[in-house]
């Protein structure tokens, strides 16, 4: 456990070598490494949490990764994805020298682990990696680079900088966390670095084959279900189009909750589409509000408007009002961002 005296002043870095040399001193003196980030993870968030994990265990530390809800289908077949263990409401919290956060801009972000365990988190010496315009650094050490595709790209350049051997497991892990935030490298925060740092994980071992199976290949039958059920209620008003997941679709498709990136994902497919929003019905009856866009808005200006937050093209934010509130609160807020561009 850390004292107070010991702990050094918040550090904000941008760049990987620059955070290398503190981030090695913080973990000198650790040895348990708890890992976490944001609830409901995607690829990129388990990818990030499970490379560093490798990184810490060849080390000879005892990393503890920690995802604060279940795991997407595609982090499945990552090496050493058995060590990833999932929160449940009411766990106790895992004895830590150090906190590291990935890909989540606060701990806040870590959902159910956060609500819980509130004040012991905020004990603890915390690192924090992460790639989402929204971070102001809240951790102890901060390696937060806006420019980066993901987050896996700035534990790349964070892992050479800190001379940790890339093992092919390491590489997979990036490599699934890099293909899946840029949607197989088609997104506009896909750089040059984004298919160096690709290049760079192949060279390293990564299972190019593998990600691409888990990526493409693997869709369960009842999301696709689901994406028939939602599709066919889909509606459009010019170039915004919008769908919503109800609860009564998801329990008669059975479909997983992580179902909605895909169904996303197509929906950005449609022909002069600028806007696409999703609302999905939670279990608690809030609404889950997504927003994807084209580069001529913003959508994480909005999304933080509802106390959400992300990227200026993908954001979201929970809505704690119903399906229908939702929907007459939000549309016309979009209709307004677009009759403005
Ligand atoms: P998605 O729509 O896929 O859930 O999220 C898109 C982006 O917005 C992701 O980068 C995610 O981290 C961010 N995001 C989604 N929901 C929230 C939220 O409630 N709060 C914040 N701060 N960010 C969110
Ligand atoms: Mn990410």
């Amino acid at each position: 456990m850390y004292n107070e005296e010991s702990m050094p002043i918040m550090t904000m870095y941008t760049d990987a070598p620059a955070a290398s040399s503190p981030i090695l001193d913080a973990l000198k003196d650790a040895n348990r490494v708890l890992l976490l980030t944001h609830v409901s993870p995607d690829g990129d968030a388990i990818g990030s949490l499970l490379a560093v994990w490798h990184v810490l265990h060849d080390m000879g530390k005892t990393p503890i990764a920690l995802a604060s809800s279940a795991l997407p289908d595609v982090v499945a077949t990552l090496p050493g994805i058995e060590h990833v263990q999932v929160y449940q409401r009411g766990d106790v919290f895992p004895e830590a020298d150090l906190v590291w956060l990935v890909d989540a801009a606060t701990l806040e972000r870590t959902g159910p682990v956060f609500e819980d365990h509130e004040a012991t988190l905020r004990e603890h010496p915390l690192i924090i990696v992460d790639h989402h315009v929204t971070n102001t650094g809240p951790g102890m050490i901060n390696l937060i680079q806006s420019s980066a595709a993901s987050c896996a790209d700035v534990l790349l350049r964070l892992f050479q900088a800190m001379e940790c051997p890339i093992t092919p497991a390491v590489a997979t892990c990036l490599l699934l966390g890099l293909t899946t935030d840029t949607q197989s490298f088609q997104t506009t925060s896909t750089k040059a670095q984004s298919f160096e740092s690709a290049a760079v994980l192949i060279h390293h071992g990564a299972d190019h084959h593998d990600v691409v199976k888990q990526i493409f290949y693997q869709t369960p039958y009842e999301t696709l279900k689901l994406m028939g059920l939602v599709y066919s209620e889909m509606q459009r008003d010019g170039d915004i189009v919008w769908v919503r997941i109800t609860r009564q679709m998801m329990e008669q498709t059975g479909a997983e909750d992580g179902a909605y990136d895909d169904i996303l994902h197509l929906l950005q497919r449609v022909q002069s589409v600028r806007i696409c929003v999703l609302f999905k019905e939670r279990e608690d009856g809030n609404v889950k509000l997504s927003l994807r866009s084209t580069p001529d808005f913003n959508m994480a200006e909005i999304a933080r408007r509802w106390g959400g937050g992300g990227h200026a093209q993908a954001a979201g934010a929970t809505l704690h009002m119903d399906l229908p509130t939702a929907e007459r609160e939000i549309l016309p807020e979009i209709r307004a961002v677009c009759n403005a561009s």
